[in-house]
């Protein structure tokens, strides 16, 4: 027999299942020898008072050994040889899911990727790091895995259907990632861990008949007399076949080919700043109200800050507790950084993006401009300016969070994770006024309302621009293509339809589905 437990515990016994097996037989009544073992499996912690507790829900195994599985796989079978072709563009987790769902709907996948394979694409990127060179088709956003490979994985979502998100930790599991994540509040896999999980996903999809294709880069769609897609042209030659689009929210040259083919697309709000890095000790300390920090049972402390100034959100984005910054270009002549940690969370050092929310109506289009690329080209701008203050590296400006906040240069600055290296600039000059003002103002309000948190021990760090996707494709909401061209399926970050790993996924799924039950009624080829 089993029976759930909710409990409140310190650190230390939440970490010990003999303390927990004792109170679990304390409060069911039950003689301890009776106890078979126990699973936690829901984990949070609640830094909010000085005594930090952990929030546990348990699953006691009375007179029974634990079941084996801890989750029920999904099945994936292999494809007939007639089954109907479905072309998939990108690898990221929006293609990736879309294509395992595929799968389990009888369509076969053809997924192409215009970077490499996860392995091959962590030495472009190690070469980014060191030698400054972006290699345009391989690097942090771009190559197996998309821009999620080489991430925290960070696995919240804002998303309400709490079985969609199960489901998709769940198909993650299956493919190798740690089952805790099926436990914590705030999980996450670690970029040591997600390249194997996605190359075990990778071989589901070829195992049951779908195709992956690496360097090759969609170039073109294809569309017949009536303007409905056929296929697409890729940089490896055509692919015929309904297409999910699944680009993610770096493809700006896909996002000019779609516009000159009157793809329907509008602009989108985005967010801008910087990273902001300081050592994960004093975030410990703040965040656990302890001087020594988090002890040996609590992990690396995050945080989440929200204000508003002058009517827009100015907020912490993607916080990578122990981790690093990278250098997330995917052009050649741009800058532009973003945040990873590996799964033990172990640097000595926390970031976040801190961003300030920038709406559509914000954004004037300059003069000959396309309007509705405004806010791509206002990133682009921002980037370059970063870029070109260097010295054609991918070393970053950076300024002590106090000085930004003053308006002086620094110095000097504090040690950093950020591999190609930092120099004392004026960041508060180089991003746009409008940015700056409202992330100093923003910076003091957070300040007062988390004392230490603003400090000359943090380092503000340009830019970061690449926070969500700066248009959406337009789409039908019921059949899910765009309005403008049936058997389009724009999916995922790219499209403006998500905004993280597991919101990718899933709109990656809902895609697939889209898809499959349009090819089953015929509604397209
Ligand atoms: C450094 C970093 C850290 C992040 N950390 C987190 C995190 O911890 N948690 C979280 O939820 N989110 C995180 N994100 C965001 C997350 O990675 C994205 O939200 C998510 O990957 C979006 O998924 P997607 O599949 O829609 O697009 P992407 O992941 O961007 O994938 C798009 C894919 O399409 C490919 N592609 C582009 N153009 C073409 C073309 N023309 N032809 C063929 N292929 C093409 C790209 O190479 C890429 O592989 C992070 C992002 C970065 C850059």
């Amino acid at each position: 027999m089993t029976q759930q437990l909710i409990l409140r515990v310190d650190p230390p016994t939440a970490a010990s299942d003999m303390r927990l097996t004792a109170i679990a037989s304390t409060r069911l009544g039950v003689d301890a020898n009776r106890i078979k073992g126990i699973r936690i499996i829901r984990r949070s912690i609640d830094a909010r008072q000085r005594n930090v507790m952990v929030d546990l829900t348990l699953t006691v195994y009375i007179d029974e050994e634990p079941s084996e599985a801890f989750f029920e796989p999904e099945t994936y079978n292999p494809l007939p040889a007639d089954a109907p072709q479905a072309v998939v563009v990108g690898a990221g987790p929006a293609g990736l899911f879309a294509a395992l769902r595929l799968i389990q709907l009888g369509v076969k996948p053809v997924v192409i990727e215009r970077g490499k394979d996860v392995d091959e694409r962590r030495r472009d990127m190690a070469r980014l790091s060191r030698e400054g060179i972006v290699d345009p088709d391989s690097n942090y956003c771009f190559g197996e895995g998309g821009a999620g490979a080489y991430s925290d994985g960070k696995l919240y979502t804002r998303s309400k259907k709490r079985g969609d998100t199960d489901r998709i930790l769940r198909i993650f599991c299956q493919h190798g990632a740690q089952t805790d994540i099926l436990v914590d509040a705030h999980p996450h896999i670690g970029t040591d861990r997600l390249p194997e999980v996605i190359k075990a996903m990778r071989e589901t999809i070829r195992r049951c008949g779908g195709e992956v294709r690496f360097s090759t880069r969609a170039e073109r769609l294809l569309t017949d007399n009536d303007g409905r897609v056929t296929g697409v042209d890729t940089s490896a030659g055509q692919i015929h076949g309904p297409i999910i689009l699944a680009t993610g929210h770096s493809a700006r040259d896909t996002y000019r080919t779609l516009r000159e083919a009157g793809i329907g697309m509008e602009a989108k709000g985005i967010a801008v700043g910087v990273r902001l890095e300081h050592p994960q000790q004093l975030i410990d300390r703040l965040r656990y109200h302890n001087p020594n920090g988090r002890g040996k049972y609590l992990p690396a402390a995050e945080y989440t800050m929200l204000t508003r100034v002058e009517g827009r959100g100015v907020y912490s984005f993607c916080m990578c507790p122990g981790g690093f910054i990278i250098p997330a270009s995917s052009e050649p002549g741009l800058l532009v950084v973003n945040g990873m940690s590996p799964s033990n969370r172990g640097t000595r050092w926390a970031n976040s993006g801190m961003v300030v929310e920038l709406l559509p109506d914000d954004v004037p289009t300059p003069e000959g401009a396309d309007d509705v690329l405004r806010m791509m080209h206002y990133q682009e701008e921002i980037e370059r300016r970063f870029f070109n203050a260097g010295d054609g590296s991918q070393k970053a400006p950076a300024q002590r969070m106090t000085d930004f906040v003053v308006g002086r240069p620094s110095a000097s600055l504090p040690p950093s994770s950020y591999a190609p290296g930092l120099y004392p600039a004026r960041v508060d000059r180089l991003l746009p006024e409008e940015i700056s003002r409202r992330l100093r103002k923003g910076f003091e309000e957070i300040g007062r309302k988390n004392r230490g948190f603003l400090t000359a021990e943090a380092t503000v760090i340009g830019d970061e621009t690449r926070t969500s996707s700066p248009v959406r494709l337009v789409r039908d909401p019921s059949t899910l293509q765009s309005v403008t061209c049936p058997g389009l399926f724009p999916c995922g970050e790219g499209a403006g339809y998500a905004g993280g790993i597991v919101s990718a996924a899933i709109d990656g799924e809902r895609c697939a589905e889209a898809l499959a039950t349009a090819l089953s009624s015929r509604q397209i080829i």
